[in-house]
């Protein structure tokens, strides 16, 4: 039976694990109000997922509810920020319990991971979108800019690269890929980086999450920076599975450079902080591997062993091109 919008947010959205004391009126008002100590900074970002674009329609609710939050989360970490709030704005073409059930399951899995309160949101019957804004704290003139690059920093990536690339690849059944979980998994649930944005707060000198490929944003820190970089293409991590499963030919490097959806960070380092960085790697259980240096000199240089490569890939996905 369909459902009134008010007994959705009260049956789904209310009732939630997480209250925090910062929050000082949440869902139910026209507005939540919320406490904010006098030496933080607010960070805010937004991300929308629009169904058949952002993921395939057979998504489950599920990841849906979970990967809103997680690209969110991923925004939060690439700023350095401690995340605690969001609002969902949700658009629904219906109402069945099974989807809502299970969309608030995967939300509110990782909102109580980080031990996020939802504070509001707006219910629409539309196709189906979801917009989450996230907000959290930064201690003042602490966070990662994109402008902040410097000639001779080392380039770090965290994680691996390409493996959500090619659990889509898997899901539009491209014949030479074989289906697997992992890949799968990176693509419906990705793994914000929060500690590793925090730890890295006082040493990088530019970062950002790779939501769009590798070079489309390392890209962006570059140009922030008016910078340029060599990048190693054979120093990127890969998984396990990208490892067996994927042989070094061009889509190979598509899918590691620009296929998108990793949500890992990239950020740049003064080399002088190497080992630095191998302590927060160890402590945190996420690999930080070097893969290029900035250079003053404008442009990305590709290189592959001493032999610099032309890269042939798409910069990334744009929306309005087509
Ligand atoms: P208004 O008409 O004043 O915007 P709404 O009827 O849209 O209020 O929403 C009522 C309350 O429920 C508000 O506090 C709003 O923030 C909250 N709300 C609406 N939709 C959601 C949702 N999807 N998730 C969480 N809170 C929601
Ligand atoms: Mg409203």
């Amino acid at each position: 039976m369909p459902q009134s919008e008010f007994n959705i947010i009260e049956q789904y959205f209310t009732r939630q694990r997480v209250q925090r004391d910062d929050v000082k009126l949440g869902i139910g008002d026209d507005a939540a109000i919320l406490s904010v100590p006098p030496h933080m900074q607010l960070c805010i970002a937004i991300d929308t997922l629009v169904s058949g674009i952002h993921f395939p329609t057979n998504t489950s609710a599920e990841d849906i509810g979970y990967k809103a939050l997680a690209v969110n989360l991923s925004d939060m970490a690439a700023m350095g920020a401690e995340p605690a709030w969001f609002t969902l704005a949700l658009s629904l073409p219906t109402t069945r319990h099974e989807w809502l059930a299970g969309f608030a399951k995967g939300l509110f899995t990782l909102a109580e991971e980080y031990h996020l309160q939802l504070i509001g949101g707006d219910t629409t019957q539309g196709p189906l979108t979801v917009s989450i804004q996230i907000a959290g704290y930064l201690p003042r003139d602490t966070a990662l800019p994109r402008a902040g690059a410097r000639p001779g920093d080392s380039i770090y990536v965290s994680g691996t690269l390409g493996d959500a690339a090619l659990g889509l690849r898997c899901l539009q059944q491209v014949d030479k890929y074989t289906c697997d979980t992992h890949a799968l998994n990176r693509l419906n649930r990705p793994s914000p980086r929060i500690k590793i944005g925090q730890a890295i707060r006082d040493i990088a000198s530019a970062c950002i999450d790779i939501s769009d490929g590798l070079l489309a944003d390392l890209g962006h820190i570059l140009t922030a920076s008016q910078m340029g970089a060599r990048l190693h293409r054979n120093h990127i991590p890969l998984s396990e599975t990208m490892k067996a499963l994927c042989t070094e030919d061009e889509d190979h490097y598509a899918m590691v450079l620009a296929g998108g959806d990793d949500y890992e960070l990239c950020f740049c380092v003064s080399p002088d902080k190497a080992s630095e960085l191998d302590t927060i790697a160890a402590e945190h259980g996420v690999g930080l591997t070097r893969i290029g240096q900035v250079e003053s000199q404008p442009g990305l240089r590709l290189y592959d062993g001493e032999k610099i490569c032309k890269v042939n890939y798409q910069p990334g996905f744009e929306h309005f091109t087509g």
